[in-house]
C-alpha cells in the first residue's frame, strides 16, 4: 500500500469511528450534552487540525450542531468532529473527539432508586448471557469454591493452602465491600483498593475470585457516580475474567467518560 492509500484508509477508519461514537452517544439516555475535545498540542501546533484548538471544551445539547470556523474562513455546522458534512481539509488529520456528558437530572434520583436501577441493569445483563456461558460460569464457580447463588467468594481448604495470605486479604476486602455497599466511605474504599492491589501481587489467588471482587468495587463506584473509577475496575475485572457480564457496562462508561 502506498503512503497516500494508507493515509486514506486511516482517515476512513477515523471517520467511521467518529460516526459510530456519535450514534452511540445519541442512543444513550443518560447523555444529554456533548463536548468537543481537541487532542492536538496547543503549544506546539502540528499539522493536526490546529484551527480546532478553539473548539476544545465547547459544550452543547447533544442534538445540536457545533459552529466551526474552517481553514477557509467559512462557518460550518458539524454534529461531531470529522462529520462527513465537513470539507475534506477539516476532516483529514483531525484528531478531535466527542465526549458525552451525563445529564444532572438523570442522576437526581435518590441513591435507593439508582441502586435499584443498577441492580436491574446487572440482572438484565446476566439474563442475556447464552446458556452455555451460564453453565460454564457455574462450573468455574464450583471449581473456585463459590456458591452458585450470589457472587460472593468463599474460601476452601485448598485455597487456604495455596495462598493463605491472598485469600485472607480477599475475604477482608469482601467484608469491607459489604460495608461500602451500605455506605460509601472514602476510608473504607481506600482500604479495599489497597487490599486488592496487595492480592494482585500474591501468586495462586483465583483470578475469577479477584475479578468478582473488583466488579463489586466497580458496582459501588458506579452506584455512587464515580464513573472513571468504575470504568477502571470493570475493565480490570474483565481483564482477569473475560466471561464476567460487564462488557456493556464498560461500553456505556467509555462513552460517559469520553473515551471515544
Ligand atoms: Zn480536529
Amino acid at each position: 500500500m502506498d503512503v497516500d492509500k494508507k493515509r486514506e484508509s486511516v482517515n476512513e477508519q477515523l471517520q467511521n469511528s467518529a460516526k459510530t461514537g456519535y450514534d452511540l452517544l445519541m442512543q444513550s439516555e443518560s447523555i444529554h450534552r456533548k463536548e468537543w475535545r481537541y487532542t492536538g498540542d496547543k503549544n506546539n501546533f502540528s499539522e493536526h487540525c490546529r484551527n480546532h484548538a478553539s473548539m476544545d471544551g465547547v459544550v452543547i445539547p447533544k442534538a445540536d450542531s457545533f459552529e466551526l470556523i474552517g481553514l477557509d474562513g467559512k462557518k460550518y455546522y458539524p454534529k461531531f468532529p470529522r462529520d462527513p458534512i465537513l470539507p475534506e481539509e477539516e476532516r483529514i488529520s483531525c484528531v478531535c473527539f466527542l465526549q458525552g456528558i451525563t445529564s444532572d437530572s438523570m442522576f437526581g434520583m435518590t441513591y435507593e432508586e439508582r441502586k435499584h436501577r443498577t441492580q436491574q441493569y446487572i440482572n438484565d445483563l446476566a439474563d442475556e448471557r447464552p446458556d452455555w456461558e451460564k453453565e460454564l460460569d457455574a462450573k468455574n464457580r464450583a471449581k473456585a469454591g463459590i456458591e452458585p447463588e450470589g457472587m460472593l467468594p468463599t474460601r476452601t481448604r485448598e485455597m487456604q493452602i495455596r495462598a493463605p495470605e491472598g485469600y485472607k486479604l480477599l475475604e477482608e476486602a469482601n467484608l469491607r465491600l459489604d460495608k461500602l455497599e451500605r455506605n460509601f466511605r472514602k476510608d473504607v474504599e481506600g482500604s479495599i483498593v489497597e487490599a486488592l492491589a496487595a492480592v494482585k501481587m500474591i501468586p495462586g489467588v483465583s483470578t475469577y475470585q479477584q475479578a468478582i471482587t473488583l466488579k463489586r468495587l466497580a458496582d459501588c463506584y458506579y452506584a455512587n457516580e464515580h464513573y472513571h473509577e468504575a470504568l477502571d475496575y470493570y475493565t480490570a475485572a474483565h481483564l482477569l475474567y473475560d466471561k464476567l457480564p460487564v462488557k456493556r457496562r464498560i461500553e456505556e462508561l467509555t462513552i460517559m467518560t469520553g473515551g471515544l
